[in-house]
């Protein structure tokens, strides 16, 4: 008597499609979450970059306009640590790449976001041929992924974009709890590899 095996369920495409529009919205929060913070320290440097000599101008008024004569050693003082920290930044910003790194995390928003409206067409079964479509946004997911796997995202930021994308589609995680927050908790009560717990 020879062994059959049942041959193996079909994947519900429509269900992996869902997955799918998880990992998409977790790969836009991480991408908007770098590009929000570059632009803090874009506007950061700019600022520098116009108070610096908006002081050495007023160092200028000290040395004839009498009441400001008593503020010089405070501009100084405020001259060098302006100079110090915007010497810095810049040096940081042009090491780690900062006009880059913003061209690239929006673009990364914008394609997450348009692919993950994409799979949740196809998980709300709203396109003519499912499995077509399925493989057409395949192709193309694996295609965005390889670039942002380049883009070196960090376990932290892995469940920071898992937990956006659960609390987008609310489902729960694996650990069977839906983050109750966007951000992993530090001390979680009940810790889980993949969410970061809650
Ligand atoms: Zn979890």
């Amino acid at each position: 008597m020879t062994d059959v095996q049942p041959p193996a369920p079909a994947p519900d495409l429509r269900q992996l499609a869902w997955n799918n529009v998880i990992h998409a919205e977790g790969t836009r929060a991480v991408f908007a979450r770098r590009y929000a913070a570059l632009r803090r320290w874009t506007r950061v440097r700019d600022v520098l970059g116009l108070v610096i000599p908006i002081i050495v101008a007023f160092l200028f008024t000290t040395d004839w306009v009498q009441k400001f004569a008593a503020y010089k050693t405070l501009a100084l003082a405020f001259l060098s640590f302006a100079a110090l920290a915007q010497g810095l930044i810049v040096v940081w910003s042009i090491l780690s790449k900062w006009d880059e790194e913003l061209a690239y995390s929006t673009r990364a928003m914008r394609d997450s976001a348009d692919i993950r409206e994409s799979w949740r067409d196809v998980g709300q079964g709203l396109v003519a041929d499912i499995p077509q479509s399925f493989a057409i946004c395949q192709t193309r997911q694996r295609l965005l992924d390889s670039h942002d796997d380049e883009k070196g995202i960090t376990a932290w930021e892995m469940q920071l974009g898992m937990r956006a994308g659960l609390i987008a589609c609310q489902r729960n995680c694996r650990c069977g709890e839906l983050p109750h927050s966007r951000k992993p908790p530090r001390t979680p009560a009940k810790a889980c590899i993949i969410c970061g717990g809650n």
